[in-house]
């Protein structure tokens, strides 16, 4: 009998443990992102997104080079590119645009106005826009929704520079662009997706280290996910 008194409580205790033990610690565990994100993911103001994007405005001047003819648009997708230039920051691409020094023959079917034009240029410190979002660029399919209907973002390489950073930077810049032109996830494309009359391959192998085997697949999602998380956190 003396022992029983001791066995009992024993027993009990190590039920309990057990069963505390079946339901685990609230809110951890395995799907602790999911179950962050099902409770409302914590919002984040625009304004300090904006700041990490570090946005510099330096417009080529209107009606001149990429900018000579002003072609109006109400943007619907967003172009994801990479400039496969390993020498040339955002800096050097933004002066290259400004003096008119990215030239393309202009042709019947091919570039509209002789010269290469885009929105925006993102490296690993800053991105820098050279167009308003408001106007057509010439960076994707010629006379094919991709120009007509597209912001563009290329994406710097150059060596030395993190890739990493400059893919978190243009992630957040995607995800403020879709919140202010109302542009949902599906239409964040890359420039693989607009296929271009008269080239062969039609579709471009760009970006192309988001690319796999030269089409989109898990890293292309991968820099999807990214521009999501931006995109669900923006308050
Ligand atoms: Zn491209």
């Amino acid at each position: 009998m003396q022992a029983l008194r001791w066995i009992i409580p024993f027993a009990l205790l190590v039920f309990v443990s057990l069963q505390c033990r079946q339901v685990g610690p609230p809110g951890g565990g395995r799907d602790g992102y999911g179950s962050r994100k099902s409770s409302g993911a914590e919002r984040v103001p625009i304004s300090r997104i904006n700041r990490e994007v570090n946005l510099k405005v330096d417009m080529v001047q209107r009606g001149t080079h990429g900018r000579k003819v002003i072609r109006p648009m109400t943007p619907r997708y967003i172009t994801i590119h990479s400039t496969q230039n390993y020498t040339a920051d955002a800096e050097r691409h933004s002066v290259a645009l400004k003096r008119g020094a990215l030239r393309s023959p202009k042709t019947r079917t091919g570039n509209r106005i002789g010269y290469l034009i885009w929105h925006f240029t993102v490296d690993d410190k800053v991105a820098i826009q050279h167009m308003p979002t408001s106007e057509q660029g010439e960076h994707a399919d010629f006379h094919g929704p991709g120009n007509r209907l597209s912001i563009g973002i290329e994406m710097c390489e150059h060596r030395g520079s993190s890739r990493v950073a400059t893919m978190e930077r243009t992630a957040k810049l995607t995800a403020i662009l879709m919140k202010k032109h109302r542009i949902p996830l599906r239409n964040v494309v890359p420039h693989y997706h607009w296929p271009r009359r008269g080239r062969h391959p039609a579709n471009k192998n760009c970006p192309h280290f988001l690319m796999d085997n030269g089409r989109p697949g898990a890293k292309w999602r991968g820099f999807l996910g990214r521009v999501n998380y931006y995109y669900q956190r923006l308050g």
